[in-house]
C-alpha cells in the first residue's frame, strides 16, 4: 500500500522511534470508497476531538463511541440489521444469547416482581430465571405456553414478563404468539421471545404483538458453529433500558462475533429454505417409520401446533425431535448416525443430533424435566445443509440401532 494513503500529520513534532511507532501504527488510513463489508473496528478506545465532547458521549449527549463495552461501530451494525429484519426500532449486540436474555432479564425486573414463562425452555434460561434471579427475589412461574387458561392462572399483581419461545427447546412446542401476547398486554405485561429456533427469516414476532425478540446468533443466524453472539430487538425506549444495564453489566459483543454474525445474515434465508426443506423430508422419512414413538417437526400435519405453525412461520426450521420411548434407544440411535456431530448445540451448516436430558438440559433434575415435557427417549436434531439423501440413509442406520436396543416394557 502507497505510504500517501494514510493519514500522514506533518505538523506532528519530531519524537523518539517508541512515539512514532504507536502513532504510526494507530494511524487510520484514509478510505472514500465503501467497503463491501462492515470493517472489523477491533479498538476498545474511539478519541474524541475534546474532553467536552468524550463527556458528552459517554454520558450520551452525542452520539459516538468512546469505549467498546459501551458500544463500537461493527456491533452496532449487526444489532440495526438484526433491528431491521424483526421489524424492530431498535436493537442490541450482545456476546452471546444467554447475555442478551439475561441482560434483558435484568433491565426488566426487579425483586418481588414475577415472571410467566413457558415451561418448555432451553435449560439455561430455565435455570437463569429459576435458580439466578430467584437469589435476587424474582419469582417464576413455568406454564404449558399452548394453554391459554394456564397464562391466564399464573399471572399475579407482581407479574411483568411473559416469556416465550417461538418454536421451544427441545420439544418443538410452538406457542400461539398472538392469542398470548395480546392477552399478555392486557394485563400491561412485557412480552419477551426468544426466536432462536426460527431466525426472523421464519417467524417475526414482534409483528405478532411481542416486544422484545431475543436470538442467540450462535445459532441460525451467525450459521456456521464459529461465533458466539445474541441479539434484542424493540422499541427504541425498551432497548434503551437494556443498553443502560449493559454499560454496567458487561457482554457486549465483540467487533469479530459481530462481522460474522453480519456475514451470516447475508445468507440466512438460503440457508434457512434448505434447512427447513431437507427437515421436512426427514421428519417425513422418520415418521413414517415404526420405530419412534413420535416425531416433532412443525410443518407436520401431526404437530400439535400444526394450524399455529401454518399461521406463525414461514417455514418448519431446520430443528425437529424424535422421542424413542426409553433413554438406552435414544442414545443407540445418537452413537449409531456417521455424518451428525454428537454436540450440543444447533442451527449450522453440518447435522448435529443430541440427547437433551443429559446435554442440553442436564441442569434440570426428573421432575423439572418431566414438568417440561422432556422425555428419557427425546433426540433432538439440528439438520445441516449436507445432502437430504445422504442425511437420510444414515438415519435409518440410527433407526435400526435404536430397534436393537429396543424399549424396555
Ligand atoms: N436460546 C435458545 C433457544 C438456545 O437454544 C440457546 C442455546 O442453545 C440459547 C438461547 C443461548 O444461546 P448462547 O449459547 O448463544 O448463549
Amino acid at each position: 500500500m502507497a505510504a500517501d494513503q494514510t493519514d500522514r500529520d506533518p505538523s506532528q513534532p519530531a519524537s523518539g522511534f517508541a512515539t512514532r511507532a504507536i502513532r504510526a501504527a494507530s494511524r487510520l488510513p484514509r478510505v472514500t470508497q465503501a467497503a463491501s463489508a462492515v470493517p472489523i473496528y477491533q479498538s476498545v478506545t474511539f478519541s474524541a476531538e475534546d474532553s467536552a465532547e468524550l463527556g458528552a458521549i459517554l454520558n450520551g449527549r452525542e452520539p459516538g463511541y468512546a469505549y467498546s463495552r459501551l458500544g463500537h461501530p461493527t456491533g452496532a451494525a449487526m444489532a440495526a440489521a438484526i433491528a431491521e429484519l424483526e421489524g424492530a426500532e431498535a436493537g442490541l449486540a450482545f456476546d452471546s444469547g444467554m447475555g442478551a436474555i439475561h441482560g434483558t432479564l435484568t433491565a426488566l425486573l426487579s425483586a418481588g416482581d414475577h415472571v410467566v414463562a413457558t415451561r418448555a425452555v432451553y435449560g439455561s434460561t430455565r435455570t437463569l430465571l429459576d435458580r439466578v434471579l430467584a437469589r435476587f427475589g424474582v419469582a417464576t412461574t413455568f406454564i404449558d405456553a399452548t394453554a391459554v387458561a394456564a397464562f391466564e392462572a399464573a399471572v399475579t399483581p407482581r407479574t411483568r414478563v411473559l416469556y416465550l419461545e417461538t418454536i421451544s427447546n427441545p420439544t418443538l412446542v410452538v406457542a400461539d404468539l398472538a392469542e398470548l401476547a395480546s392477552r399478555a398486554r392486557a394485563h400491561g405485561l412485557t412480552v419477551v421471545v426468544d426466536n432462536t429456533f426460527a431466525s426472523p427469516y421464519l417467524c417475526r414476532p414482534l409483528e405478532l404483538g411481542a416486544d422484545l425478540v431475543i436470538e442467540s446468533c450462535t445459532k441460525w443466524l451467525g450459521g456456521h458453529s464459529d461465533v458466539l453472539a445474541g441479539a434484542v430487538s424493540g422499541s427504541r425506549q425498551l432497548v434503551d433500558r437494556i443498553a443502560a444495564g449493559q454499560v454496567d453489566m458487561g457482554g457486549t459483543v465483540a467487533p469479530f462475533s459481530a462481522f460474522l454474525v453480519l456475514r451470516g445474515l447475508t445468507t440466512l434465508a438460503v440457508r434457512m429454505d434448505r434447512h427447513s426443506a431437507s427437515a421436512l423430508a426427514l421428519a417425513s422419512f422418520l415418521s413414517a417409520s415404526a420405530e419412534p414413538r413420535a416425531v416433532y417437526y412443525p410443518a407436520l400435519p401431526s404437530h400439535p401446533q400444526a394450524a399455529v405453525s401454518r399461521r406463525q412461520l414461514r417455514a418448519g426450521g431446520g430443528m425437529l425431535a424424535v422421542e424413542f420411548g426409553a433413554r438406552e434407544a435414544a442414545t443407540a440411535f445418537i452413537d449409531a448416525l456417521r455424518l451428525p456431530q454428537r454436540t450440543a448445540s444447533l442451527g449450522s451448516v453440518f447435522t448435529m443430533a443430541v440427547h437433551p436430558p443429559s446435554t442440553t438440559h442436564r441442569q434440570l433434575d426428573a421432575a423439572e424435566l418431566r414438568e417440561a415435557g422432556i422425555a428419557e427417549g427425546l433426540v433432538r436434531i439440528s439438520v445441516g445443509l449436507e445432502d437430504a439423501a445422504d442425511l437420510q440413509a444414515d438415519l435409518a442406520n440410527g433407526l435400526a440401532a435404536a430397534a436393537r436396543v429396543g424399549v424396555p416394557a
